[in-house]
């Protein structure tokens, strides 16, 4: 069922929006000042009752992530919260919108993080070409701060909190969360071996909790209506998946863009209902959150017999009817990823798509593991010798040996995230990528790249 909603986008396209009086009109900054007076363990509680699974990609508990950090923190271990609103995953585009149309929900979600996970200072680390998000986050906590809720006593509280905007030079390995917190301290931008965790030894050495973006706006959001209803809000409320979210749509739709729907809109009421149905024909396929997440047929069903597996209720379904939810897709072999989700219609050259895709991984991965490093280069010269009609049929299927080399042999999720949809194009087009060979890529001649 349908379930559109507007908590996260209720300012979105309103004059002004982004500024102070109508984020305050909407009584913005109230939950940052109750959270303030709250105790901590109150707070996380609520978090944890609100179910927000993070809304970066990985889709881990929020507030479970906020208990991780060491209690009561040290005065010589400060402290740190940090935005992850580095958003490279191509297809994604959501974190943007809520940095220029609603600033002040990330600010206000800030205070609420340093205090629920005992930190004085976030930092929310932005793509430096994203220049209005730049402006519109600095605006708001230039704004915050004249009107004293940020700063040395906010609200007159006690408890200092300061947020500052770090610029990255767009590399899509930052977005990574230690190799993130690694360009921060102004190294470079190389992820860490995990554990330990942020939660342990993140920023400067110190415990660290970084949070996506949309994650942390949705906390006002969450403490507001509390956080059992909140997560009540959502299809998937017994999967411990609350709440509502944003999801994008690209590629082949008639209506490409951002909206907010509760947890467990389906594939095909994102793609027919919201982006207005398949652009330029039938669908061929979907990836359905950013480009690691392996691609969907629209002619798969379901198969989950098993009464306890998270997919079970739509056994034998069609998968653009299930719920997108983060145990739902993992159990479907594929990731929710972060639920923007790229429609490719029929006249698409899937082996044009995934030479795409898999030059963007050549040239982001950070070169630190050779399966990556070499797999990924591999992975890309091979598709463009077949799209050049060069490749045998041999090469075919060393594509699918060198993707699964880098399955589990890297130090962080960018190998997976390459050799996943690798994968998923292989297995879902074998037939495809066999006439591609087999014609010399005459039968993709004229098709459309993603
Ligand atoms: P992950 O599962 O390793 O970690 C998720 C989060 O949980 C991290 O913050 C991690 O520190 C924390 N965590 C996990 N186990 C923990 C433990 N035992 N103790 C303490 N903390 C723990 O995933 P990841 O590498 O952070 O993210 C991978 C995902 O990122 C991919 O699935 C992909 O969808 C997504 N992604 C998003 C973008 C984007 O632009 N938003 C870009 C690339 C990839
Ligand atoms: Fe770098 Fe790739 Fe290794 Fe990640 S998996 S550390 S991106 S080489």
């Amino acid at each position: 069922m349908l379930r559109q909603t507007t908590y996260l986008t209720k300012r979105y396209g309103v004059p002004e929006g982004w500024t102070l009086p109508v984020y305050e009109r909407d009584g913005g900054y109230q939950q940052a000042k109750r959270a303030l007076s709250m105790t901590r363990e109150a707070l996380v509680d609520e978090m944890k009752l609100a179910n927000i699974r993070g809304r970066g990609g990985a889709g881990f508990p929020m507030g479970v992530k906020w208990s991780f950090m060491p209690w009561p923190p040290k005065p010589e271990k400060p402290h740190y919260l940090v935005i992850n609103a580095d958003e490279g995953e191509p297809g994604t585009f959501k974190d943007r919108t809520i940095m220029e149309l609603d600033p002040h929900a990330v600010v206000e979600g800030c205070i609420i993080g340093c205090f629920g996970i005992g930190a004085h200072a976030a930092y929310i680390y932005v793509r430096d070409e994203l220049h209005l998000s730049k402006a519109r986050l600095w605006g708001a906590i230039k704004e915050a701060r004249e009107k004293g809720y940020l700063g040395a006593k906010p609200f007159g509280i006690d408890y200092p909190v300061e947020v500052y905007v770090h610029t990255g030079a767009g590399a899509y390995i930052c977005g990574e969360e230690t190799s993130l917190l690694n360009s921060l301290e102004g190294k470079r931008g190389e992820p860490r071996l995990k554990p330990p965790f942020p939660a342990n030894a993140g920023a400067f050495g110190m415990p660290t909790t970084v949070n996506n973006l949309e994650t942390i706006a949705a906390v006002p959001v969450a403490l507001a209506m509390g956080g059992d209803a909140f997560s009540k809000l959502s299809d998937l409320h017994d999967q411990k998946d609350g709440g509502c979210r944003l999801y994008g749509v690209s590629g082949h739709v008639n209506k490409p863009g951002i909206y907010e729907a509760c947890v467990g809109l389906t594939l095909r009421e994102l793609i027919y209902d919201l982006g207005g149905g398949v652009k330029g024909g039938e669908m061929l396929g979907v990836i359905p959150g950013g480009s690691s997440c392996p691609i969907l047929r629209p002619d798969e069903v379901v198969n989950a017999p098993d009464a306890k597996s998270p997919l079970h209720r739509w056994h034998g379904k069609n998968v653009l009817d299930v719920p997108m939810g983060v145990e739902t897709y993992r159990a479907l072999g594929t990731m929710l990823g972060t639920c923007c989700a790229i429609v490719l219609n029929k006249n698409t050259d899937i082996v044009l798509a995934m030479h795409n895709l898999m030059r963007f991984y050549r040239h982001e991965s950070c070169g630190q593991c050779t399966p990556c490093r070499e797999g990924s280069a591999w992975l890309f010269r091979i598709l463009d010798r077949m799209t050049h009609g060069e490749a045998t049929m041999e090469e075919l299927d060393r594509l699918h040996e060198i993707a699964d080399n880098i399955m589990g042999n890297t130090i962080c999720a960018f190998g997976e995230g390459t050799a996943m949809p690798a994968l998923g194009f292989l297995r879902k087009y074998r037939k495809e990528f066999e006439e591609y060979v087999r014609t010399k890529g005459k039968s993709g001649t004229g098709r459309l790249a993603l």
